[in-house]
């Protein structure tokens, strides 16, 4: 999928990124100064819900996320004796804390989204028990300073957070940050903001109202990152990232003329799926889908059933979207999917088309090489917003569109009026190469 489209930067920036933001205007320097009462409450309420949340909706990563947070910065409390020092012991474990925050959440990546994994949950809370003995152990006030913690190599960088502990931060947030765009998950991407939120945390110290607030802001954007996760859940389509039957359904109660729609369908689906199985055939769907996230014209894809899909475009008429769409069907036309010939179920298969009346179907047609191209194709169904007509009238149009685009021989763009039918798009073409 497109890495860097409008929804994936709209999920990657909200909520996490415009709460960071928030706070940072909030508590950054010259801002309000917030009292200790407002930010110790803020702060219990937000990992409270935090810890609930995480452990309501099964988000085991949230919860030792979380955890962690809560635990570095009672430690940090703990050993600073309410003010920053600059060395001794505090110094010492806010130097151990900063270089094993980055590194847990690193770790905390490998943990399935959801679920309870009983063995590595244990594995991780005994990790987290030998960090906070080994914290423990090296702030004694006896103990020589680890000087590996705050070695300084790079003479022009002036930070709080000792070099070492920066470094992790940066590689953490790489990872983060790569993982997040291949992966686009709401909770890694609540981790990458709540990361930076730390960094800022103990940028300030670490503790105190500021560090504390900030610990606050890294919980409550994890918190959010749940809800976020369920939205997705119930509104986003898991097998090809677009919205959702549900979305779809919203979508259509908000929306207001002028509007125009396109129902599209993969042509021969079916035979896709029969003759190579249904993992390619899952994968044929990311393509298509991937494709109409591209679309333009200001259209909206959803995933409305199986092989289908709906594309709205508020605020457009039907001849508007008709070159848009007849770039989208040439767009996956032309481009090929490559099949090992090891997923390949049958060789050449075809079946008659039971619509269009006998006539033999375009059915996908493999060589016996090693690996083969299969090319999909889509037809599209036009509907429009119209007086005194319901949006499912109009959708009714745009289905009966489609059902005449594949009567005529698929792979074509029909529009829901008989008479202003569009023709000329689309032809027939081989569905292999
Ligand atoms: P037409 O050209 O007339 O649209 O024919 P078709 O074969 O595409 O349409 P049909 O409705 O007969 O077949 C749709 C197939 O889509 C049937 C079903 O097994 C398959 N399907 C539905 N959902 C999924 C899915 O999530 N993954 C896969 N791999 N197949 C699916
Ligand atoms: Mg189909
Ligand atoms: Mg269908």
């Amino acid at each position: 999928m497109e890495p860097w489209n409008k929804r994936f930067l709209q999920s990657f920036l909200l909520p996490g990124g415009a709460i960071l933001l928030g706070a940072f205007l909030l508590l950054g320097p010259g801002s309000i100064n917030p009292s200790v009462y407002g930010v110790k409450f803020f702060y219990f309420a937000v990992f409270i819900a935090a810890l609930l949340l995480s452990w309501r909706f099964h988000t085991t990563r949230i919860l030792l996320a979380a955890i962690v947070l809560l635990l570095a910065n009672r430690a940090l409390e703990f050993f600073a004796q309410g003010r920053i020092v600059p060395s001794g012991p505090g110094r010492v474990a806010f130097e151990a804390i900063a270089l094993l925050l980055p590194l847990n959440f690193i770790l905390l990546t490998f943990f399935p989204e959801r679920g309870y994994q009983g063995r590595s949950l244990f594995w991780f809370l005994a990790l987290l028990f030998f960090e906070s003995v080994f914290v423990a152990a090296i702030a004694r006030p006896d103990q020589p300073v680890l000087a590996l913690l705050h070695v300084s190599p790079v003479a022009s960088i002036h930070s709080r957070v000792p070099q070492p502990a920066l470094l992790f931060f940066a590689l953490a947030l790489i990872y983060l940050l790569i993982r997040l765009i291949r992966f686009q998950k709401p909770t890694i991407i609540g981790m990458f903001w709540s990361l930076i939120a730390t960094w800022l945390a103990l940028n300030a110290g670490g503790i105190g109202k500021v560090g504390s607030a900030y610990f606050g802001v890294a919980a409550l954007i994890l918190a959010s990152s749940i809800v976020e996760n369920s939205y997705a859940l119930a509104y986003r389509d898991e097998l090809t990232g677009l919205h959702s039957r549900r979305a779809y359904n919203d979508a259509l109660l908000r929306l207001k003329p002028p509007y125009a729609v396109a129902a599209v369908d993969i042509d021969h689906f079916k035979s896709i799926n029969d003759t190579y199985g249904h993992d390619i055939g899952d994968q044929v769907l990311r393509m298509v889908a991937s494709k109409l996230t591209r679309v333009g014209g200001g259209g909206d894809p959803y995933r409305v059933g199986g092989e289908e899909f709906t594309i709205l475009f508020p605020g457009r008429t039907g001849k508007e979207i008709v070159d848009t769409l007849e770039l989208l069907r040439l767009n996956i036309e032309s481009s090929t999917f490559r099949v090992r010939s090891g997923d390949e179920r049958r060789k050449v298969q075809r079946p008659t088309d039971r619509r269009s009346k006998g006539k033999k179907a375009e059915t996908p047609r493999l060589t016996p090489s090693s690996a083969v191209s299969l090319s999909v194709t889509v037809s599209i169904g036009i509907g429009e917003s119209q007086p005194k007509l319901s949006s499912d009238e109009i959708i009714n149009q745009a289905d009966k569109a489609l059902y005449r685009a594949k009567r005529s021989g698929r792979n074509r763009i029909e529009t829901g009026v008989p008479e202003k039918k569009i023709l000329g798009f689309g032809r027939k073409k081989p569905k292999d190469t």
